[in-house]
């Protein structure tokens, strides 16, 4: 969970309608709340640090997996009873869980005055101003919210998101039916983005879809937008997530070893490393296209980063399928990995199918993926000492005094004894020390921009 909204100062002196935000799940969530603030800026509301400045209390929520829903409504239903009676404060949830669930939360959450979608963002501002509970869950697959500018928070790293919606069908994945169809952004509208976000100090931008690889405008496909991404001076590091590994084209790839500012660091969701349980998942390739895709982008980017999602206890998983996803995750060597635990969700083609993996054993293969990917993780960033990286300055190191913090163009987090650098700079690191998370070091140059 994290809080958006404005500076300390931007709150005490705010001078339009409060508007207090919380955002759950992706990184799209994030963009989406950018969205949602600039969006509302036009209607006069202004973001504040807390639910006691707001008139609006709003949270973006995520419905990929049932505890992240179970903590939203938990959430939502104390910010509820501890309304002040008699202040008109309005209290609504926005995003992926809202369309899931649509009018029915207006009855299961009493106090609640308004659900949008992902798509109604831009029908926002008239819905606060409605008298009575509202709901606004239409998806619209030509809504690309193209012409409102998102209201970015500080740092060095931007959001972009090029692409909308997903047309997979993953049996699992409630994505498809929350989000609608996919649509990408013109060209040209993000470019024109891309160049307000270098002149406002950005140094790297993570370019999102929830398959982003699919980009797909006018016969501007994904690599191409990243070449084209690449000029735009000022924006030094390019990222984006996440790519669909079925739709990691030859364009992308060339683009990826051709393109200096686009990171060496690839988050390639494999799912299972079980050929049965990938043909049951409907994810469109097979453990050796995966394999074969991974190492062809090992020869093009040699000092390539990579990262995946993966989920236990999918129906009818076996204990052969799980060890054939450790081994798996063990071939690839695994740079970090995003573990979860299979949940049911309504309305996708996996809820018609029996749970075949009890909560225990799910439990139980869970750890011991996260435990393998601990050591695994310590492995591959231990073979870096001894090297010098690149780091993005962004913040003071969160434990010791003094030193800085940033991510290499591997994505990995290095804290570092500083010779000069500061936030925003790129300097280089010698590596003397790592860990499974994070690797240290001190400042070998001087800085770079
Ligand atoms: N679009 C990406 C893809 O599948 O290639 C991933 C998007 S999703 C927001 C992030 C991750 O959540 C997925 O890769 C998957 O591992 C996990 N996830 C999605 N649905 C899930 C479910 N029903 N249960 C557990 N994990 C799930």
């Amino acid at each position: 969970m994290s809080l958006l909204s404005g500076s300390a100062e931007e709150a005490d002196e705010h001078t339009g309608k409060g508007l207090y935000l919380e955002t759950y799940g992706c990184q799209m969530n994030m963009a989406d709340s950018e969205l949602i603030l600039g969006s509302l800026a036009a209607h006069g509301y202004t973001p504040v640090e807390s639910p006691e400045q707001a008139e609006v209390v709003l949270l973006n929520t995520c419905a990929i997996r049932e505890h992240a829903e179970q903590r939203v409504a938990q959430r939502v239903r104390q910010l509820i009873a501890q309304r002040r009676d008699g202040l008109r404060v309005k209290i609504g949830l926005a995003g992926c869980m809202a369309q899931n669930h649509r009018d029915r939360l207006l009855e299961s959450i009493p106090g609640l005055d308004f659900v949008v979608g992902p798509d109604g963002y831009r029908r926002l501002g008239e819905l606060l101003a409605a008298d009575e509970p509202v709901v606004d869950v239409k998806l619209d697959r030509r809504e690309t919210y193209e012409d409102i500018a998102p209201r970015r928070g500080e740092g060095v790293r931007a959001w972009l998101t090029i692409m909308r919606g997903c047309d997979r069908r993953c049996t699992f994945c409630i994505v498809p039916s929350v989000r609608g169809r996919e649509r990408s952004l013109p060209a040209s509208v993000l470019l024109a983005d891309l160049q307000r976000i270098a002149e406002q100090g950005y140094k790297e931008v993570i370019l999102l879809g929830q398959t982003v690889n699919a980009y797909s405008h006018e016969g501007v496909d994904f690599g191409e937008l990243l070449r084209r991404a690449a000029s735009v001076e000022g924006i030094e590091r390019i990222r984006y997530t996440s790519p669909h590994p079925a739709d990691m084209n030859d364009s992308a790839i060339a683009a990826l070893s051709e393109t200096p500012k686009v990171s060496p660091y690839l988050h390639l969701p494999l799912q299972s490393g079980s050929d049965a349980v990938l043909t049951a998942m409907g994810r469109g390739h097979s453990v050796d296209e995966y394999r074969t895709l991974v190492c062809t982008l090992r020869e093009a980017v040699p000092d390539l980063a990579l990262s995946t999602d993966i989920i236990v206890g999918y129906p009818g998983e076996s204990e052969a399928d799980f060890e054939a996803t450790s081994a798996f995750m063990e071939e690839m060597a695994y740079d970090h990995a995003f573990l979860f635990k299979y949940s049911r969700r309504d309305g996708t083609h996996a809820a018609k199918l029996a749970e075949t993996v009890g909560e225990e054993e799910k439990g139980a293969r869970l750890q011991r993926l996260i435990a393998e990917q601990e050591e695994r993780s310590g492995r591959v960033n231990q073979a870096t000492v001894g090297t010098v990286t690149e780091v993005l300055v962004e913040s003071p190191a969160k434990r010791q005094k003094d030193w800085l913090a940033g991510k290499n163009p591997q994505f990995k987090t290095v804290v570092f004894e500083p010779a000069g650098a500061r936030i925003g700079d790129i300097v280089s690191v010698r590596v003397e020390a790592a860990g499974p998370h994070t690797l240290r070091g001190k400042q070998v140059d001087s800085p770079k921009s």
